[in-house]
């Protein structure tokens, strides 16, 4: 046809003389806060008497590990740990969009039973957003939440499947997932603009790294300084942040054995931080 014999050579033309501009999309401005950033048991451990349990500095207490998202006018959180509703209370957090999770284990979503609060405040379900193994694991351990015939109060939720490789949205906001190895359980980081969120986990394939480099901040877990089967240490952590030259890295998911925030902050290199429980970064 005649229309494509003239269209070709205009539209070459229009492209050469059009001045060069960048198609990079700013990312959104977000407002982290750390929920909690201690490990399984939690800081202080029940009836442990180490200094650090035993620590009168507040920055030596850690609920279960999960944080806080504002972005684009949502607020999502990543995990529902036991510490829930602690951690909702505490930091005033009055609308919740979205859950993410990161995987099944329960210090990382055996508080989900509380955002019954939400659905009552909001009067609608409250999406939740997982792969295929954290929902099956859901549907067991949470199965009136799925049951046909609802008990009435129970949670309200509304399923989202993640797919590997596949970013998704919330809203407007993009969330891509980064898959990274918790020994042999694959666990779900996720990337918010210029922010990436990791927790439990002990390697991470290079191409799942590539996702990460380019990030403003990031947060990985770090059990403590002694070889763990599924965490990493506190010299893997730093090693890996410096391999992916993210100016600025928060550690998380600590156990008492890491010893007292002050003592370990003290030892480590610019740009690596401990994290803290009510810990907030603005990232533009
Ligand atoms: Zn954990
Ligand atoms: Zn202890
Ligand atoms: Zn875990």
């Amino acid at each position: 046809m005649a229309r494509h014999g003239s269209a070709k050579p205009f539209t070459a033309v229009r492209i050469r003389l059009r001045p060069q501009i960048p198609i990079i999309k700013a990312a959104s401005p977000l407002k982290v806060t750390f929920l909690g950033t201690g490990t399984s048991q939690g800081i202080p451990v029940i009836a442990c008497g180490c200094e650090v349990c035993q620590s009168p500095d507040p920055k030596d207490k850690r609920l279960r590990t999960s944080i806080h998202v504002e972005i684009n006018g949502l607020s999502l959180v990543v995990d529902t740990g036991p510490d829930f509703r602690q951690q909702m209370l505490r930091e005033n957090i009055n609308t919740l969009d979205a859950v993410i999770f990161t995987h099944a284990h329960k210090d990382h979503i055996a508080g989900m039973d509380d955002i019954r609060a939400y659905n009552f405040i909001q009067q609608k379900a409250v999406p939740i957003y997982a792969d295929k193994i954290v929902q099956e694991a859901l549907r067991r351990d949470f199965h009136y939440v799925f049951a046909d015939e609802k008990y009435p109060g129970i949670p309200e939720v509304e399923m989202n499947t993640i797919e590997y490789n596949t970013p998704f949205t919330i809203g407007t906001t993009k969330i891509e997932p980064i898959m990274v190895w918790h020994y042999r359980l694959p666990v779900l980081g996720f990337r918010f603009g210029d922010f990436t969120y990791i927790t439990d986990a002990n390697r991470i394939d290079e191409v799942e790294k590539e996702k990460i480099k380019g990030s403003k901040a990031l947060v990985l877990n770090a059990l403590r300084k002694t070889e763990h089967i599924s965490h990493f240490t506190l010299d893997e952590a730093i090693a890996l942040a410096q391999e992916l030259q993210v100016p600025d890295t928060y550690l998380i998911h600590l156990s008492h054995q890491m010893g007292r925030h002050e003592e370990v902050t003290k030892e480590l290199p610019k740009g690596i931080h401990i994290a803290y429980d009510g810990l907030q970064l603005n990232i533009d």
